[in-house]
């Protein structure tokens, strides 16, 4: 707890024990209204100088005028009418007090629970220099400069490891509890903390390029987009709140005056004036204004804490209305790491293939990529290497020695106009052609990912309708991997660009409410992921552009958190729309009861103050 709360709580203990005091102890008259005077402003003057600051600012309609004006009131009431009852001045106040205390507690929470999602900012960077090592600030990093990170410490910045073997804790980026080995050459990724050994780090990327910083913007910038509800109540308040003042001078003044004037009754100011301001107290719009971003905050919170990192309580909003599930396939719901299970019609020796296909794929970042250069297992020499050209969603071409190297798929060959082989073994065919001429295909097999098939069940319990899978892959292999799977739809064959279009397809075939999902890798999908009403990318690990096209990006691989990050939605929303109708519905009871009279201000700041703390707790649901 931190200190203001501390005063807080006590002002609210000091004024309740008091106040209690006071219905045993017989002071009268003037030194009773004195100590009740007191008592007000021990609780209240916080409140009283916010409501003084916002007539100023020209900020008017705000609660803490309303509940200012009410107590003010009750008090100048109690003094008129010369009975020394001042009780409600001072409930209305500790009331509203204890409440503000508790939803100050819940906004800490949720706090708390991003904070340990911030808790990946590393404070500095140890660097070698002129054979000492010196303690830098993150930012002070160049790429290329080498690091030492001893255990127990947090990873810097992105890099590569020269030295020194250890296991990683990523939990605070994915959410995933096991720890990951590395060894010299594999990648590590800032944000997580290294475990075991001393690690020597080449850094890759400064520190405002690397994966800690980039999901440090992300997630303080998620509260900018705001969802329709939240939209929805900042009007709502913004318009309601003066009508409710007006009702309620209305309320005040009108019946006294009809009853003076043309029913010639008493006009009994004292009963109307204290109606008016009961309706004032009634209708104070906190636990709205309060629950819903609340909520929404919390929803975000407790998803970043499981690796799912959303973008604004507007994706949440749209996530929990998922009809369509489209994934990509290499990557997604595949490993994307290859085996190369065959090489032939080989012209050449199998190595001297594999070397071309290794040296033309050196620039890429594709998983096929990848997996060539490992089962190459060398590090290819890219000065041997000019002109590569990579072709999203059929290879790469490239010069090698001299001699011009193509190495993908059909179509690729079909677009250089080289005759090709067509090859009967299941798996991914990398077909080459070394200046012009057919010289042999790869093989290569990928299987799917063990989370997969159960992703799929998943989505459909969660009300999903349709999942597709789209690949520029063979239709056999798509095929073969959509039998595994379970896939309502498979689409194979297709270049970025028709994947967009067949995107937009779905978009115009699904039901009117409901939105449609694209999950993929971030390895040229950007156009899609930015097409669909919901991008998500996944292992943003890997891939830097995933994070900037996404609006759900899942720090890990696994395709399961899609089906979790709808289930965290639809569970944020479904509070969110239980508080919405849980205050408005308690208000309108308690607005009616008190314009007729029958609900008195105690009823109203229980009211109040009841619905608010319920709808704290409610939202703070959304973490879990
Ligand atoms: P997916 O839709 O499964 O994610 P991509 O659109 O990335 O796949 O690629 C489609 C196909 O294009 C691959 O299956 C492969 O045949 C070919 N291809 C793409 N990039 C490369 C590459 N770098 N090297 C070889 N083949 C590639
Ligand atoms: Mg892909």
């Amino acid at each position: 707890m931190e200190k203001e709360q501390k005063i807080k709580l006590a002002r609210i203990v000091i004024t309740a024990v008091l106040w209690g005091a006071m219905f045993f102890i017989p002071v009268t008259g003037i030194a009773r209204l004195a100590v009740f005077v007191v008592l007000y402003l021990i609780i209240g003057y916080d409140i009283l100088l916010e409501a003084f600051e916002g007539i100023i600012h020209g900020e008017v309609f705000d609660e803490d005028l309303l509940m200012a004006v009410a107590t003010i009131g009750a008090f100048a009431l109690g003094i008129y009418e010369g009975k020394g009852e001042y009780n409600e001045a001072i409930a209305v106040m500790l009331f509203f007090q204890l409440g503000e205390f508790f939803e100050d507690l819940a906004v800490d929470s949720g706090k708390r629970n991003i904070a340990a999602l911030m808790d990946i900012r590393p404070d500095f960077a140890r660097i070698e220099k002129d054979g000492g090592l010196r303690k830098v600030a993150p930012n002070e990093v160049r790429v290329g400069d080498t690091l030492t990170v001893d255990p127990g410490e947090k990873i810097p910045i992105d890099g590569v490891v020269t030295e020194g073997v250890s296991s990683l804790d990523t939990s605070a980026l994915t959410g995933e509890s096991l720890p990951r080995d590395v060894t010299p050459g594999s990648e590590v990724i800032s944000g997580s903390v290294n475990l075991s050994g001393v690690l020597k780090i080449k850094t890759t990327a400064e520190f405002g390029e690397s994966t800690v910083s980039k999901i440090l913007d992300l997630v303080e910038n998620a509260s900018s987009r705001k969802s329709r509800s939240e939209n929805f109540i900042t009007k709502f308040a913004r318009v309601y709140t003066p009508i409710v003042c007006a009702l309620a001078l209305a309320l005040a003044v009108i019946p006294p005056l009809v009853r003076t004037l043309f029913m010639s009754v008493s006009p009994d100011w004292g009963a109307w004036i204290y109606r008016g301001l009961t309706f004032l107290v009634i209708s104070c719009p906190c636990a709205l204004v309060l629950s819903i971003p609340l909520s929404f905050f919390a929803g975000i919170g407790g998803a970043g804490a499981k690796g799912i990192l959303i973008k604004g309580s507007n994706y949440m909003e749209a996530l929990a209305q998922t009809k369509t599930v489209v994934f990509d396939k290499t990557g997604t719901l595949t490993k994307g790491a290859f085996e190369v299970s065959g090489i032939h019609h080989c012209e050449l020796e199998n190595e001297k293939l594999l070397e071309y296909a290794a040296l033309a794929e050196s620039a890429s970042s594709h998983p096929i990529s990848k997996s060539l250069i490992r089962a190459y297992g060398a590090e290819p020499e890219r000065s041997r290497v000019t002109d590569i050209k990579e072709i999203a969603g059929q290879g790469v071409t490239a010069t090698i020695d001299g001699h011009k190297v193509a190495a993908g798929n059909a179509k690729l060959m079909n677009t250089l106009g080289v005759e090709y082989v067509d090859c009967r073994s299941s798996g991914t065919i990398v077909h080459m052609a070394i200046d012009g001429a057919y010289s042999g295909h790869i093989v290569i097999s990928d299987v799917v990912k063990p989370t997969a098939k159960q992703t799929i069940a998943e989505l459909k319990k969660a009300g999903v309708t349709k999942t597709v899978m789209l690949t520029g892959d063979s239709r056999k292999t798509a095929e073969n991997v959509a039998d595994q799977i379970g896939v309502d739809e498979v689409k194979s064959e297709l270049l970025p660009a028709d994947k967009v279009e067949e995107v937009e397809r779905l978009l115009g075939e699904k039901p009117a409410n409901g939105k449609l999902v694209f999950v993929g890798d971030g390895v040229n999908d950007a156009p899609v992921l930015a097409r669909a009403d919901i991008g998500v990318a996944m292992g943003a690990l890997g891939s830097d552009a995933a994070i900037e096209a996404a609006d759900v990006v899942l720090m890990d691989d696994d395709p399961m958190k899609t089906a979790k990050a709808i289930g965290i939605s639809k569970k944020c929303l479904r509070i969110v729309k239980e508080n919405i109708g849980l205050t408005i519905g308690v208000k309108v009871a308690c607005l009616a009861l008190g314009a007729l009279g029958i609900a008195n201000m105690w009823v109203a700041v229980f009211a109040d103050v009841g619905v608010m703390i319920i709808a704290v707790l409610n939202a703070i649901r959304a973490a879990r």
